[in-house]
């Protein structure tokens, strides 16, 4: 089978995205490889189907026992053998796995790193042929990181010892520079093929409400989205149980997640969220490593973190099935202080010295002022966590409360013929710097050697700021007006399309942050509500609704007869696009994204019929 036919019929997907393909390409051509990729965009595929293909073996080492539990069911579930070995089996659990998997029952097999050297494991390993190791969360083997494994070190020490180097992959969300090194450095991949995609995730609308009463907010919140699933961030524990116990008093569904909570108790809440018996989780930042849940609906901030790093990787945890989700902060200035407190004591850093100790205060001081300012910005909230990360963004997104809000459409059409005009008299040969600083009128050396001050448009923008200057050429850029190369020069170039602003007069709009106050707190509310019934199913109309509720009901009860997660019997995109197409055949349901041949054998008929059943009531 070839990597197409395997995503069909195991994972019931038609197409690969983006970075995918190229990652098991690059894969299966027998290269080190290393993927950058955000929560959601689908790594786990990039080493399971190359597993499949490989022949022999493939060991994931991931961190957690939850991850594992997870993707050896989803794997299952697809009519995949694997297996995992850790901790939570009983010691003739774990013989009898590992005799079956010398039997070569299982071509993927998780392990917990801690286990990649001992005896036993080793004794194992060498009697196989392992093809590929596959690390995933590669970031624990990082320091720099905030979720450091000093047991991930033992991956190449394993790795060494064995008689023939396998491929070794690697997979992240992380995007810093030193994490990236780290992994490449530590795991001693050799000649790495890097993939990295961008970290934008555009299902997830952003939001940020200032107001006083959070907590009602956010009752009003889950009244409005009673049969979503969801997290809701506090910062302390002991706001984590002040707004469990209400919600729970209340009525919803609830439970609750901190690190003051005993083991099993955290374990037995963990899965009562994860089966969704009780859809809304209330937790401490202690919680979300490790869940794949995908049905995530909303992430609500019941204050705002330390850092932007945290909010995005927390907010992220929503819509990993690609379907709309919703992430909104509710902020108060008490936030401010409660983050400084965590500063001023934080104990992590008590083994460094003074000096080091100092830097450490003063980044965390930035970084929370970073997080503030996204909670003050006008400009677009997406835009703005896209550029910390050192991404550019489009400047409108569309789907943020300030772009609903805080935009208005502007004529930049002298902004555009500037541009446009001192790239054609400058005759195509300088960068955007360049542009931008010569029609703003910067008076540097750079622009005197290239003589720009004698240039026509030099300083004809110089009222205009050069934030705004740049905007315009990156708006030109995307609708084609402009052309920049992509190499390290970066050359500003014209297009086909450039002669329809100079010679044909051609207006240009474009949407830009309104320099205004932010609207009070009911206007942001309300603009949130208009898009009220968006999750999820926003074209559905109310019969398709009922049908959804239908088909999750089945799915809940399928899932309960399996002992699996709901979402692994079948995605909340899957049976969202089941309502589209309202399969009458095997044929129809095949074509569902998400349902392989597998799951038809397990579920199709059931499904099928829950359809055929609901149409037929309907006429
Ligand atoms: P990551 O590990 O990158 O956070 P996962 O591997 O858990 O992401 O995948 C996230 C979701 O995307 C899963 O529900 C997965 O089934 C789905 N997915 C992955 N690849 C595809 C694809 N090519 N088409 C459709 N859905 C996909
Ligand atoms: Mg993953």
């Amino acid at each position: 089978m070839d990597k197409y036919e395997i995503l069909k019929k195991y994972f019931g997907y038609d197409s690969f995205r983006n970075a995918q393909e190229r990652l098991i390409d690059h894969i299966l051509a027998g290269n080190d490889t290393l993927g950058i990729m955000p929560t959601g965009a689908g790594k786990s595929l990039c080493y399971q189907i190359p597993a499949l293909m490989l022949g022999g073996i493939t060991l994931v080492i991931s961190p957690l026992i939850s991850l594992m539990k997870d993707q050896v069911g989803a794997l299952n579930q697809a009519g995949i053998h694997a297996a995992f070995l850790n901790s939570s089996l009983t010691t003739t659990q774990y013989v009898k796995a590992l005799s079956f998997a010398k039997q070569g029952r299982y071509p993927i097999i998780y392990v917990a790193p801690e286990r990649l050297v001992t005896e036993e494991f080793l004794d194992f390993a060498l009697s196989v042929n392992i093809s590929m190791v596959a690390v995933d969360e590669a970031h624990c083997v990082s320091q720099w990181g905030q979720d450091f494994r000093p047991s991930y070190l033992k991956i190449v020490e394993f790795v060494k010892r064995l008689p023939r180097r396998p491929i070794v992959s690697a997979f992240t969300a992380t995007a810093t520079k030193e994490v990236k090194e780290d992994i490449i450095d530590i795991l001693q991949l050799q000649n790495p093929t890097v993939v990295t995609t961008g970290f934008d995730r555009g299902n997830l609308y952003f939001s940020v409400i200032t107001g006083k009463d959070r907590y009602g907010l956010i009752r009003s919140y889950l009244k409005t989205h009673r049969n979503f699933s969801g997290i809701i961030y506090c910062l302390t524990r002991k706001q984590v149980e002040e707004v469990w116990e209400r919600l729970r008093k209340e009525g919803f569904l609830v439970t609750r997640y901190h690190a003051g909570l005993s083991d099993n108790e955290r374990r037995t809440n963990q899965d009562d969220f994860i089966y969704d018996r009780a859809p809304v989780m209330v937790a401490t930042n202690a919680f979300g490593m490790g869940i794949d849940k995908s049905n995530v609906r909303f992430v609500l901030h019941f204050g705002m973190p330390k850092n932007i790093e945290s909010y995005y990787q927390e907010a992220g945890r929503a819509g990993r099935d690609g379907e709309p989700a919703e992430c909104i902060l509710y902020y108060s200035s008490k936030d401010v202080i409660t983050n400084q407190l965590f500063i001023d004591h934080n104990q992590d850093n008590q083994d460094l010295d003074d000096v080091t100790r100092a830097i450490v205060r003063e980044r965390d001081e930035e970084r929370l002022k970073k997080m503030t300012f996204y909670c003050f910005t006008n400009e677009c909230l997406r835009d703005y966590i896209l550029k910390y990360f050192g991404e550019y963004g489009s400047n409108y997104c569309g789907n943020c409360s300030n772009c609903l809000t805080q935009f208005e459409q502007v004529d930049v059409t002298e902004i555009a013929r500037a541009l446009i005009g001192c790239v054609a008299s400058s005759r195509q040969r300088y960068g955007t710097t360049v542009m931008i600083d010569t029609v703003h009128g910067a008076n540097t050396a750079k622009i005197k050697s290239y003589r720009m001050n004698e240039n026509p448009y030099y300083a004809v923008l110089s009222k205009v700021p050069t934030y705004r200057i740049r905007q315009v050429l990156n708006h030109l850029q995307l609708e084609e007006y402009l052309f920049v190369t992509n190499d390290d020069y970066a050359v500003v170039k014209l297009t086909m399309k450039s002669k329809e602003i100079m010679e044909e007069n051609k207006q240009i709009m474009m949407k830009l942050a309104k320099a205004l106050e932010k609207p009070t707190k009911e206007a942001q509310v309300r603009s949130r509500k208009k898009r009220g019934g968006q999750l999820g199913k926003e074209a559905f109309t109310e019969k398709e609704e009922s049908l959804f509720e239908k088909l999750r009901a089945l799915r809940t009860e399928t899932a309960r007869e399996e002992k699996v997660p709901p979402y692994i019997v079948f995605s909340d995109k899957t049976l969202t696009h089941m309502c589209v197409v309202k399969p009458k055949t095997k044929e129809e349901m095949l074509k569902v994204s998400g349902v392989g041949e597998f799951k038809f054998e397990k579920y199709g008929e059931k499904f099928l019929s829950c359809i055929e059943k609901f149409e037929s009531t309907q006429n």
